[in-house]
């Protein structure tokens, strides 16, 4: 097979890149076909995050080219978040951030206190409604699947097996001109040839569950996240686990985020998992992803680093890797992975 552009991963990033390469040249992947952190991400596009409510500098541009390309192959939906405060510090914090001027657009409403909203939330400091989005991910990715059809190769690709020649790179029976390596936080792995960069992988967990919890139109949040999916199932979720790596789930946060699952309701529910996944977030010190050239196999090129807000950074991070693949523009520095190059 001769194509024009090896893709190595079908995650979301490389999922999105092989979609958006298509319409200038060949492209296949090649995948193990194992879960990975975009089947297990809640997808979620949440403005304010963390205790200290952050918005990250360019979001109001990201979610504006995330949802033109999301909608673009039916995955995007918006949906309201509902950030419940943990504490009174936490509620003046977020009261602060809400009404400045980049993070107004996105608060809907602020709530004062347990009740206002909904009568079974244990919103005790009240909360902020933010409109935000949902990305359907395991669907985005199996419509490529379906997309690629034979263009999808399950198989791992090895930095060994790979023979760099004048006129292209050949690994089996293919010839590609380039590499772009989408291979998620396995990327950190010796041999890899962007292991030598600074990864920070932090591990996460969800769970699928049926409940009858009340039937809610909006994302809980507080701490993690619990996304209804309708007729009584919900995705909920996560932590941040950076001492291990990898796909194996335990028994400790399946307890964990049970527990929290059910504290943001007032009322006994009765709850059933029926899946729980782990995957790995490539994070990255700075928080962006690491785009680029290989300096020496110039065959060969990055799409990583999405860490934990992979779905809004990756339309934005697609667009300026393209940029340099077909036009040769060089990566704005941020996003160059040779900033976080270990000597
Ligand atoms: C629990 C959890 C919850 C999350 N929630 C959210 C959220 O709500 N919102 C959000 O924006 N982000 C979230 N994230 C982060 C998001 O999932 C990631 O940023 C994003 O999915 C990373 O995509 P990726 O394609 O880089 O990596 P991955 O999805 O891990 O894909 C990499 C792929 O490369 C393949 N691969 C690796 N090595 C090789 C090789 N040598 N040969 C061939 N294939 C290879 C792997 O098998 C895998 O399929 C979450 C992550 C986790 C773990």
């Amino acid at each position: 097979m001769n194509v024009q552009t090896l893709v190595v991963g079908q995650g979301l990033a490389g999922s999105l890149l092989a979609r958006r390469l298509s319409d200038s040249g060949t492209v296949a992947v090649v995948d193990p076909g194992q879960s990975n952190a975009s089947l297990v991400a809640a997808g979620l596009m949440t403005p304010l995050t963390g205790r200290r409510f952050r918005l990250t500098p360019e979001y109001p541009q990201l979610f504006a080219r995330a949802r033109e390309a999301y909608t673009a192959h039916n995955v995007f939906h918006p949906i309201i978040v509902y950030r419940m405060f943990a504490d009174a510090e936490q509620r003046a914090e977020g009261l602060r951030r809400c009404v400045e001027a980049d993070c107004a657009p996105f608060v809907k409403d602020v709530t004062d206190n347990a009740g206002r909203l909904s009568q079974d939330l244990t919103d005790t400091h009240g909360g902020v409604l933010m409109h935000g989005a949902w990305v359907d991910l395991p669907r985005f990715l199996a419509d490529t699947k379906t997309w690629l059809g034979e263009r999808l190769i399950k198989d791992q690709l090895s930095t060994n097996d790979v023979t760099d020649t004048p006129t292209g790179i050949r690994w089996k029976n293919i010839t590609a001109q380039r590499v772009v390596w989408c291979d998620g936080w396995r990327a950190m792995l010796p041999g890899g040839l962007f292991s030598n960069l600074t990864w920070q992988p932090a591990k996460g967990e969800s769970l699928d569950v049926t409940s009858d919890a009340p039937a809610k139109d909006f994302v809980l949040n507080r701490e993690g996240w619990a996304l209804p999916c309708g007729e009584g199932r919900w995705r909920t979720g996560t932590n941040w686990d950076w001492e291990e790596q990898g796909e194996l789930v335990t028994d400790i946060q399946r307890k964990k985020l049970l527990a929290r699952f059910q504290g943001y309701f007032n009322q006994p529910i009765s709850t059933t998992v029926t899946a729980q996944a782990a995957g790995t977030r490539p994070c990255t010190r700075d928080n962006r992803p690491y785009l680029g050239q290989h300096a020496l196999r110039t065959r060969h090129y990055i799409l990583n680093g999405l860490g934990p807000r992979g779905t809004a950074w990756a339309p934005t991070a697609v667009d300026y890797l393209e940029a340099l693949l077909e036009h040769g523009v060089p990566v704005p520095a941020e996003f160059d992975y040779r900033r976080a190059m270990v000597p």
